[in-house]
């Protein structure tokens, strides 16, 4: 094709689905790269509300067509697939975290009644020194036995 000669329908809709690179004869003909637009805009219109028509097959077919070459050009990774369900497992157990904290040490001791008794001792003698500070921790003892 010489570069006076203006790009026919088919060669356009070949270029419309990449089959065919017109590149360089859009870039230098004003004519041919108002029709190849005017061409991407119908092909968009029809994308949209799809017809019984021959024309419109044709392009749903060639569509297709473009949508299968895609693919095959850019498979989907098949990990990427995964990668939602991992956010969700990572949300949840974040979550777990968040709304069941490690248990304090207490429980753990329960029922060690040297431990008990060595924390009454420890506690008679803070008493005198900081009463209000050690209170609580004394009262998660008591509760815990
Ligand atoms: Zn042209």
């Amino acid at each position: 094709m010489s570069a006076h000669e203006h790009l026919s329908d088919d060669a356009l809709l070949d270029g419309l689905y990449g089959l065919t690179d017109h590149e360089p004869h859009l870039r230098e003909c004003a004519i041919c790269a108002e029709r190849f637009s005017e061409w991407r805009r119908k092909r968009e219109s029809l994308a949209g509300a799809a017809g019984p028509s021959t024309e419109v097959s044709s392009e749903f077919l060639a569509a297709q067509r473009r949508k299968i070459y895609e693919r095959l050009e850019r498979p989907q990774p098949r990990r990427l697939r995964w990668a939602p369900a991992l956010a969700m497992a990572c949300l949840v157990a974040v979550g777990a975290l968040v709304y069941h904290p490690a248990t304090p040490p207490a429980p753990q001791q329960r029922g060690d009644v040297s431990d008990s008794q060595l924390f009454s001792d420890a506690y008679s003698m803070d008493q005198s020194l900081e009463p209000s500070a050690a209170a609580p921790i004394h009262a998660l003892f008591e509760g815990g036995n």
